[in-house]
């Protein structure tokens, strides 16, 4: 039987923190949720993506971008809002740290100081099933749940661990649509 791995999207305190600069609404009442998840869950590996932005990022709106300047490297907002607290491996996603391009997929990124991407990271240790839980479910949710199946994972997206930015009104459903379209499953 092959292995399953628990990705948490982003829970770091911009998204997740009511003083956050991109502050996602209901995201605080995540926490205790996916951090029990991560000690509890019946998971064999646990990744965490952080999006982790040089401060002349291009996503941000002074340097022409859509967002406001948010998880700057080494700054409040990009530390996890939550606790890591397992006995698991845990595998460390940085993501958007180029300052030319926008990641909103985890596996778009690499491990913390490394340059090993998700999709073969997840293939070493043997895993053919994910779950993907955090913030947006709008954004980077949707964009690493679809790459996620894409690279060959049965995937889900667990709606209670989630929560979506919807800057326009529907996006989160049609979010969860365009999930569902692309093979993902929504528990
Ligand atoms: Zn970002």
């Amino acid at each position: 039987m092959g292995k399953k791995a628990l990705i948490v999207v982003d829970m770091q305190n911009d998204f997740a923190d009511p003083k956050g600069a991109l502050y996602v609404k209901g995201g605080e009442k995540l926490i205790k949720k996916i951090e029990n998840l991560i000690k509890n869950g019946p998971y064999d590996l646990i990744v965490v993506t952080r999006d982790w932005h040089p401060k002349n990022h291009c996503s941000f709106k002074e340097n022409g971008g859509q967002w406001p300047k948010h998880c700057v490297q080494y700054s409040w907002g990009a530390e996890f809002a939550i606790k890591i607290d397992t006995n698991k491996i845990v595998v460390d996603i940085v993501k958007g740290d180029n300052p030319d391009r926008d990641d909103y997929s985890g596996f778009n990124g690499h491990a913390y100081r490394f340059s090993a991407k998700l999709k073969y990271i997840l293939r070493e240790y043997g895993i053919t099933s994910v779950d993907v839980v955090g913030l947006a479910l709008d954004y980077c949710v949707k964009a690493t749940a679809i790459d996620a199946v894409k690279s060959g994972f049965k995937t889900r997206v667990l709606l209670k661990y989630t929560k979506a930015v919807n800057l326009k009104p529907g996006d989160e459903q049609r979010a969860i649509e365009e999930i569902k379209k692309n093979g993902v499953k929504i528990k």
